[in-house]
């Protein structure tokens, strides 16, 4: 059997009709650039989520930067975030001119705690980006708490978050504002690149719809030098068009992550994602530790089973961020999970055989 890792056209043939419908109707109407269908999968995705603003951008890397560029964040400043995370989450706090400053995850829920929040606190830091990694919430309420009390701004990277809650409130609607990255892969993904951003405050989505585009809200009227972050007409039809089943897609991933909690169950050499108290996980990704990692994961190439390491170094041992200078044995965790994480094959319409097949390979090796 052949398992992907991931098969993004599955979801295009069931809904084939819908995508190439919206597509061929942003090329009739010309509206290659924001336009109608931008507008539309504001409007819906601010509905669907439960925000009062949705600003859609050119990917989720800007999103986040321009939340912090917006925020007054720059030179001096330093900014809390995970170092486990995708490099996007560091190299935008850069950009601003602050500094990134890592925490090590908590070794069983592989996120951000309060607790490594607190210890990274400084007179300098401004805000915490707290990232919500492979659709598992982090200690948002203690990170929340803290940022309140510290007079922190909270920013939340949810690129890999759609539609996660804890306690019932869902990723981004925490903090002052929510980055997404519609990248093809994500849990909504666009056929290109894409992100936004989402928040209650009326000041800074209005800043940030400006700094997106040009620094203009109306054509010609730039207030501020700004940046051109736009999302793409096509790219916004898409997004609609997945828009009424993604739901249900997030459903189905929850289904297949409980399918391979079974058929793993029992397997001591590894250690399958726990889910933290009163959260509801979305799987972007379904991360296992594992013992003898390599070879692991050679074997599973063999027997035909893709999987992937998210990610293979930790961003404070990557060489650009070098110049901070900080060694591997100040993230223990982080530094760890380089060497024992593996992702398995995730996705919605991933059918049980193909679970309980990379299931049966996992046991076979260690037996
Ligand atoms: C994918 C991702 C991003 C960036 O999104 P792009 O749309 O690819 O720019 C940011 N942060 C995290 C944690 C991600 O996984």
């Amino acid at each position: 059997m052949q398992v992907p890792f991931v098969d993004l056209k599955i979801q295009y043939q069931s809904i084939k009709n819908e995508i190439d419908t919206a597509i061929a109707d942003v090329i009739d109407n010309t509206a290659f650039i924001k336009g109608k269908y931008v507008s539309a999968f504001e409007r819906q995705f601010a509905e669907l989520y439960g925000v009062k603003h949705v600003i859609s951008c050119a990917n989720g890397t800007d999103s986040l930067y321009i939340i912090m560029r917006m925020l007054g964040i720059g030179s001096g400043d330093e900014v809390i975030t995970a170092a486990n995370s995708w490099i996007s989450s560091s190299e935008t706090i850069a950009q601003t001119g602050a500094k990134p400053v890592f925490t090590d995850p908590d070794d069983e829920l592989m996120s951000m705690s309060a607790e490594a929040v607190l210890n990274a606190i400084t007179p300098n830091t401004k805000a915490v980006m707290a990232v919500h990694l492979h659709g598992q919430m982090t200690d948002i309420e203690g990170i929340e708490k803290l940022c309140k009390e510290k007079g922190l701004y909270l920013i939340e990277d949810c690129a890999q978050s759609h539609f996660s809650e804890m306690n019932g409130r869902r990723a981004g609607t925490i903090g002052i504002a929510g980055s997404f990255s519609f990248y093809p892969g994500k849990n909504l993904g666009a056929y290109g690149d894409a992100g936004c951003i989402i928040t209650n405050d009326d000041e800074l989505a209005e800043k940030c719809r400006m700094y997106a585009n040009h620094g203009a809200l109306k054509k010609h009227h730039h207030k501020i030098e700004g940046l051109n972050s736009r999302m793409d007409g096509i790219q916004a039809a898409v997004l609609c068009a997945k828009l009424p089943h993604i739901l249900k897609w997030t459903d189905q991933r929850i289904a297949n992550a409980a399918l391979y909690n079974k058929y793993l169950d029992g397997i001591n050499e590894i250690r399958i994602p726990k889910v933290r108290p009163s959260s509801k996980h979305t799987y972007h990704i379904y991360m296992i530790r594992a013992e003898r990692r390599d070879e692991l994961q050679n074997f599973l190439n063999d027997k035909g089973v893709a999987t992937t390491t998210h990610y293979p170094t930790a961003l404070p041992n990557l060489p650009a961020h070098s110049y901070l200078g900080y060694k591997p044995s100040d993230f223990p965790v982080a530094t760890q999970l380089e060497r024992d994480i593996l992702s398995l094959p995730m996705y919605p319409e991933l059918e049980e055989d193909a679970i309980k097949y990379v299931a049966e390979q996992i046991r076979a090796f260690y037996n």
